[in-house]
């Protein structure tokens, strides 16, 4: 089938090569022209393990092009994809400017052919329904259902999230979305689910904060581990051995971060309340993530006295492993507070470095992850990039002024650490 995708992001330039690979025709929009030029030109603006080989094999097989031109991607099109950002406003609503302003000028460029406009964008409940009615009072005659097909990927392994995913969400207003929705992921054997459209909105902003949830209720238990002498993750396997609950979303941290779930949750709290149910068990899961990484850093003000003038490396500034994804991180905000405080940061990350670079000007990042280490007085560990396991770690303490390892991910082992000399400290031990 014959698709476009307005956003060429994270979401939509994965969905767009995943959809190729399948067989589909796709053109891909984004109104930031240097990157239209860049993916044009075989160069992908995003990391995304899987992804350069996949854009470049369909573009290479005629299946995917980009292009600026929102009108030649719905002429061409029959069913339209939105994926542009909803970020977060001051107040924690969500901005649906980008939505609102797609959703006009695909009205201005529908003809008199049946199309499809998808919004794959993460939205409150209700914007569907608000979509729809924008598309009809710009072009009246627009033939159109709005459907919504809320995106469950996860940065880091979106091309496997995509290709295989656990379930399809597809929200339609009306039967005649169903056959070509059907259409387009048949190929990836998934099981489809169809719903109402504020159902599909609504599942998407549940399940982000029901996942948020876990990780929060994981970081309290981690306090309190740390009050008793426990150890979180005995506890963790534990509670996650049963199916009911599951060990996936256990692991406690210096909190959750990046693109989607701290606007997410603020979002379903916003709504909730507009639609008169104060969701309070949500603002607890906001409150005890905020917390997680002040308790991250009273250990290493606890440990070093004074920041001012300590040399401090870092290891990771993604807000996960396997990205190059910097936005909302929880590393940056810690590395941010670090150097408030006069601290003199050295950092290091394998795909974020650059991105992170405007965020965190004063930090010094180095090519290798030992030199983070050379001569600091501490060192922190702020993402999970499983390589950080097979450092160095023996010839990394000698280099260090003095031994002091927090491990913000629980990442490396803490028994091996002390074995090695490092004065470890976890979250949760
Ligand atoms: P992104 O910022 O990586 O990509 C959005 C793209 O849209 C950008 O390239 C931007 O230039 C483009 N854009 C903005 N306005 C445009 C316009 N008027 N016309 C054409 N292009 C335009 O964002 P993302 O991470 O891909 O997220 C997109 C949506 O998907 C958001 O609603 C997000 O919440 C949701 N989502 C994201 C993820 C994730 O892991 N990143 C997962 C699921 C859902």
């Amino acid at each position: 089938m014959n698709l476009a995708i307005v956003g060429s992001g994270y979401v939509g330039l994965v969905t767009g090569a995943c959809f190729a690979e399948v067989g589909h025709t796709v053109i891909c929009v984004d109104n930031d022209l240097k990157k239209v030029h860049q993916l044009q030109d075989g160069l992908i603006p995003i990391y995304e393990p899987g992804l350069e080989a996949l854009v470049k094999s369909n573009v290479a097989a005629g299946r995917l092009a980009f292009t600026a031109s929102i009108g030649e991607a719905v002429d061409a099109s029959k069913v339209i994809f939105i994926a542009v950002p909803t970020p977060p406003q001051p107040d924690g609503s969500v901005d649906l400017s980008f939505v609102e302003g797609v959703a006009r000028e695909i009205a201005t460029h529908i003809k008199k052919e049946y199309r499809i406009v998808v919004d794959k964008s993460t939205v409150p409940v209700k914007t569907g329904e608000k979509v729809a009615q924008t598309i009809g009072r710009v072009n009246p005659g627009a033939d159109i259902d709005v459907v919504s097909n809320p995106e469950f990927l996860r940065e880091g392994s979106a091309v496997e999230d995509l290709m295989k995913p656990d379930r399809i969400v597809v929200g339609v207003s009306s039967e005649r979305a169903v056959g070509p929705m059907r259409e387009i992921y048949e190929p990836f054997n998934a099981p489809i689910m169809f719903t109402d459209l504020n159902s599909a909105e609504l599942i998407k902003h549940a399940a982000n904060s029901f996942l948020a949830l876990k990780i929060s209720y994981i970081n309290a238990v981690a306090a309190i581990c740390e009050a008793s002498g426990a150890n979180v993750e005995r506890v963790a396997d534990g509670m996650g051995a049963d199916k009911r609950i599951g060990r996936a979303f256990l692991n406690a941290g210096i909190g959750y971060g990046g693109s989607c779930f701290p606007k997410d949750i603020s979002a379903f709290i916003r709504i909730s309340r507009e639609l008169g149910y104060p969701f309070h068990l949500l603002e607890e899961v906001e409150k005890i993530n905020a917390n997680q990484k002040e308790r991250f850093l009273k250990k290493i003000r606890e440990a070093l006295w004074v920041l001012r003038q300590k040399k401090i490396g870092v290891l990771g500034l993604a807000f996960k492993g396997n990205t190059d994804d910097v936005r909302s991180s929880v590393a940056i905000s810690v590395v941010q507070q670090l150097i408030a405080e006069g601290a003199e940061v050295r950092a290091y990350d394998p795909k974020a470095m650059e991105k992170a670079k405007a965020l965190v000007p004063q930090a010094i990042m180095v090519d290798a992850p030992e030199k983070v280490a050379e001569g600091a007085d501490a060192l922190l560990v702020l993402t999970e990039w499983s390589e950080f396991k097979f450092l160095p770690w023996a010839a990394i303490k000698k280099s260090m002024l003095s031994p002091l390892l927090f491990d913000g991910r629980n990442l490396l082992s803490r028994e091996e650490m002390r074995a090695l000399g490092f004065t470890y400290t976890g979250i949760g031990h």
